[in-house]
């Protein structure tokens, strides 16, 4: 076969670095066709260097300089800006478009990407979560495809060809439970950065990891999954299995139930996204259940993890309800990460935006991103005033 060309778009991250380890391992069928990062210039020259893309980009303009300096030996195209990765999105010579940014800062590109009609393998859930009616019609009405990478969605797609669309009753996403699973509120209010950043099952890029322990991450995963599969929302459950060995599971009409296991480890997402439908050997330990020995599952603490319930009412919401859900949650992340807010504010801020929203449904992609920016300057707002007050 002729190889095929894979964009990387955030190939600095967690995600992206994963990748180009499963890419290696295929061999001359696939070949990288670009890279970005936002603004790791030394990371992304060394995978320039290494991987001699055609073109790479850095989203944050302001690191152009130093990237184009590293790299000016090399034949490479640098292209520079956020409107860097629509632009990667839509080359004609790129055939799987693997999104592995994290945040909204992806949906354009996703969006272009799905109206050229390419293969999307999609790890990045945000732009699904916000735009998902839009995206899913441009990738059916341009003749393209979307394999989820995120292991949940990863394992749903692959139990699902046990039955057609019809016979199934419902899916089950699971969950590690987060670092604070058994934690009691009293305890939840007084969680640090540290602890929060310290998953106990899955080494992932900082924003992820404080969704994980928030649980927000199954809440835009709930609406991930919603999009993705075309299920209503009602026959989506979310069930906590500690050890994240069962990465979700499908129950037909006749009360079969059709799991996906395997080692915690994103490479088998990433791979069976880029191979589907063909399945190739993996650089991933295969699982040795009498090594694991145990699996547990329990019910979601729904009123501890405000995030989860909210999850479910916004997908039932449905409008712009998602858009500012998630835009609140990046934005209240943001000043958790640089420690201007306690871990408990970012689901009292998410729900202090979605009060004040007055939801609007059938919207386009400028409304959508006008309730994304209303958003996210409530939650500076909010911040800023609490801050003046408590002084
Ligand atoms: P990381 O933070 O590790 O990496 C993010 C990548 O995006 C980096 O390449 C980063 O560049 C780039 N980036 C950061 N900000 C911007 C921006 N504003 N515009 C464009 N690019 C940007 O994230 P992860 O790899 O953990 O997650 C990526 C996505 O995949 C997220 O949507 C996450 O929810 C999803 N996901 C991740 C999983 C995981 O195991 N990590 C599992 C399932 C889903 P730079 O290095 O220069 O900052
Ligand atoms: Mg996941």
């Amino acid at each position: 076969m002729t190889a095929k060309h894979i964009a990387i778009l955030g190939s600095t991250g967690s995600i992206g670095k994963s990748a180009l380890r499963v890419i290696d391992s295929l061999g001359p069928d696939y070949a990288i066709a670009a890279l970005t990062a936002h603004s790791s210039v030394e990371l992304l020259a060394e995978q320039a260097r290494r991987y001699k893309p055609r073109v790479v980009a850095i989203t944050n303009a302001d690191y152009a300089a130093p990237l184009r300096e590293a790299i000016c030996d090399l034949d490479i195209e640098v292209l520079a800006g956020p409107d860097s990765l629509i632009e990667i999105a839509q080359l004609d010579d790129v055939d799987i478009v693997l999104t592995a940014v994290v945040g909204a800062a992806g949906l354009g590109a996703v969006l272009a990407a799905a109206r050229k009609g390419k293969r999307l393998a999609i790890a990045n859930k945000e732009p699904l979560v916000i735009a998902g009616e839009l995206l899913t019609r441009a990738v059916r009405e341009n003749g393209g495809t979307i394999l989820p990478v995120d292991s949940e969605h990863s394992a749903i797609f692959q139990a699902m060809q046990a039955g057609s669309r019809e016979e199934v009753s419902k899916i089950i996403l699971t969950s590690s439970g987060g670092p604070f699973r058994k934690a009691t509120v009293a305890e939840i209010e007084k969680v640090t950065l540290e602890e929060a950043l310290s998953h106990p099952v899955w080494d992932m890029g900082p924003k992820i990891t404080v969704d994980s322990a928030t649980m927000m991450n199954k809440a835009l995963e709930v609406i991930e999954a919603h999009w993705l599969f075309d299920m209503p929302v009602d026959k989506i459950e979310v069930l906590i299995h500690p050890e994240s060995i069962v990465h979700s599971l499908v129950e037909f009409v006749d009360g079969s139930v059709i799991a996906q296991l395997g080692e915690p480890d994103m490479c088998l997402p990433i791979q069976y996204a880029l191979t589907y439908p063909a399945r190739v050997a993996g650089i991933g330990k295969h699982l040795r259940l009498e090594e694991v020995g145990k699996l547990t599952f329990e019910k979601p603490r729904l009123e501890t993890f405000r995030a989860l319930s909210l999850g479910f009412e916004v997908a039932r919401t449905g409008g712009t309800a998602a858009v500012v859900f998630n835009a609140a949650n990046e934005a209240a992340v943001q000043e958790f990460l640089a420690g201007r807010i306690k871990f408990v504010s970012i689901v009292e801020l998410i729900e202090h935006c979605l009060n004040k929203h007055k939801v609007k449904r059938d919207v386009s992609l400028e409304e959508l991103l006008e309730a994304d920016a209303w958003a996210r300057r409530e939650v500076k707002i909010s911040v800023k005033r609490k801050a003046k007050n408590v002084k």
